[in-house]
């Protein structure tokens, strides 16, 4: 169902009146996690005035270690909707367990599966069920092929809104978080007919190249971006080394708008 020459064109996921995988690209953007009223409304004004139309934030965080910042759950969600209410931004969210699904899906319009759980085989069915547009990332040591019949997963449930998302694969590079594989855009646009956008927040874990590692995934072809926005990168209770300031994240947009047309 995942492949190209199941469809005679391209699949358009509608979230609302947004269209992922048409035309323009769409850029979803905030922070790593929600944190407080204050830092997830100044970034989703942020990111909405400078062209986002989707609001990324974790409620629910998949952290390495068990002592980290785990998110403020369904208060997070809240807060989401609110932003929502406030900015006009549909919002992406972490689906982490099937024990929280109904809470997560109550509030988002896209629910995000992480790297973590990419073949997590039970999420997957579960989320595919919930009737929303899904968010798939790629896991960090999976393959092109593994992360397609991931997607499977949810397509054969009956679930056609499919997103998939390269965030960066594990390689013996160190000096980057992970390495971005700009080659699955083309490789999946080749492959199948569904959207696919770039997380260059997660790929490469530092701000200072984010930017230029944008630029690129959208020249390659993405359907759109998802970066990581925090209005005080340096208090940031998750990923604040990657996270772009209000003002860099603006500059961003602005150089988008000259490779391709960002709604
Ligand atoms: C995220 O987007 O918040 C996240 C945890 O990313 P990933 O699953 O790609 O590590
Ligand atoms: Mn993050």
């Amino acid at each position: 169902l995942a492949s190209r020459a199941y469809m005679d064109g391209p699949t358009v996921v509608k979230v609302g009146d947004l269209e992922i995988g048409g035309d323009t690209i769409h850029v979803m953007a905030g922070p790593c996690a929600v944190e407080s009223k204050e830092q997830l409304l100044q970034a989703a004004q942020a990111v909405r005035n400078a062209g986002a139309t989707i609001l990324r934030g974790g409620a629910y965080k998949p952290r390495t270690s068990p002592y980290s910042f785990q998110g403020l759950e369904e208060e997070g969600l809240k807060l989401l909707a609110e932003a929502r209410e406030q900015t006009g931004l549909a919002i992406v969210t972490e689906v982490m367990d099937p024990r929280t699904l109904d809470v997560v899906a109550r509030y988002a319009d896209i629910l995000q599966i992480g790297a973590r759980n990419m073949q997590n085989f039970f999420l997957l069915r579960e989320v595919a069920r919930a009737g929303k547009p899904v968010l798939l990332k790629r896991g960090s040591s999976a393959t092109i092929e593994e992360w397609l019949l991931a997607a499977e997963y949810i397509l054969a449930e009956g679930n056609r809104d499919v997103i998939l998302c390269e965030r960066g694969i594990r390689t013996f590079e160190e000096y980057t978080r992970n390495t971005l594989d700009l080659t699955a855009v083309s490789v999946v646009k080749h492959l199948s007919h569904l959207p696919v956008i770039v997380d260059p927040s997660h790929a490469i874990g530092k701000w200072r190249f984010v930017e230029p590692m944008a630029r690129a995934a959208v020249a390659a072809g993405a359907d759109g971006l998802l970066v990581e926005v925090h209005p005080k990168p340096a208090e940031a209770l998750c990923d604040g080394p990657q996270s772009l300031t209000p003002q860099n994240f603006q500059a961003l947009m602005q150089k988008l708008a000259g490779i391709a047309a960002v709604m």
